[in-house]
């Protein structure tokens, strides 16, 4: 298996299947990519981002990593939004968290799994921030709420960055969504925490956090 042949033989009849469908798709594509969305996920691979919203390549510009955490000091995520913000103009970045995440499940679990415990940490501070509410819950509601509340803190990092507090200063279109993907049922939640100007961040943010959208067994 050096060489993966079962994955090369995949793309030839993918790269078939989608000439067959368009001729011109290749081609058009190689020539520009001109998407309208920043997707923020998770890197489960049970959360495939064009797949899940059904869009073609060239329609969405992904980041993706353990938790869909977005943090200030992370070049990654910052380089990825700031290209899509201000060389793509992306219209909208939603950040898309997912019940049943192995990676916040770790945080409420305080399971150990070595470096990545420190990535983890940032939702761990959420996990703190909100614990008065998470107490009130059973387990299954717990680890479903963790997984919200972390989105809509991750949607608050997001407004809060100088490129999309600059883009908005700028009057540039871009609104914040907060999403959860349900991998039961291979549905979509949105959070109500849709930003679409600094002015209403903290209205937003306050509304979500007290708001329990989360309910046992949510998929
Ligand atoms: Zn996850």
């Amino acid at each position: 298996m050096r060489k993966l042949k079962n994955l090369f033989e995949n793309n030839k009849r993918w790269a078939a299947r989608t000439t067959e469908a368009n001729p011109e798709f290749f081609k058009i594509l190689s020539m520009q990519q001109n998407p309208e969305y920043l997707w923020i996920g998770c890197s489960d691979s049970r959360v495939p981002a064009n797949q899940i919203v059904d869009l073609l390549p060239g329609e969405l510009f992904v980041h993706r990593n353990v938790a869909n955490v977005v943090v200030h000091t992370d070049h990654n995520c910052l380089s990825v939004m700031q290209y899509a913000v201000e060389v793509l103009k992306v219209k909208h970045i939603m950040v898309v968290g997912h019940y049943g995440c192995g990676g916040v499940q770790a945080v409420l679990n305080n399971a150990k799994f070595g470096f990545i415990d420190n990535w983890l940490r940032h939702v761990g501070d959420v996990k703190e921030k909100h614990l008065a509410q998470l107490n009130t819950m059973d387990e299954q509601q717990r680890l479903s709420r963790l997984i919200e509340l972390n989105v809509i803190e991750q949607v608050r990092n997001v407004c809060r960055t100088n490129i999309v507090q600059d883009a908005w200063d700028k009057g540039q279109e871009l609104t914040i969504h907060g999403w959860v993907y349900g991998l039961e049922n291979g549905h979509l939640h949105d959070l109500s925490s849709v930003v679409t100007c600094a002015d209403e961040e903290s209205d937003v943010y306050n509304k979500a956090v007290t708001q329990v959208f989360a309910t046992a067994g949510c998929g």
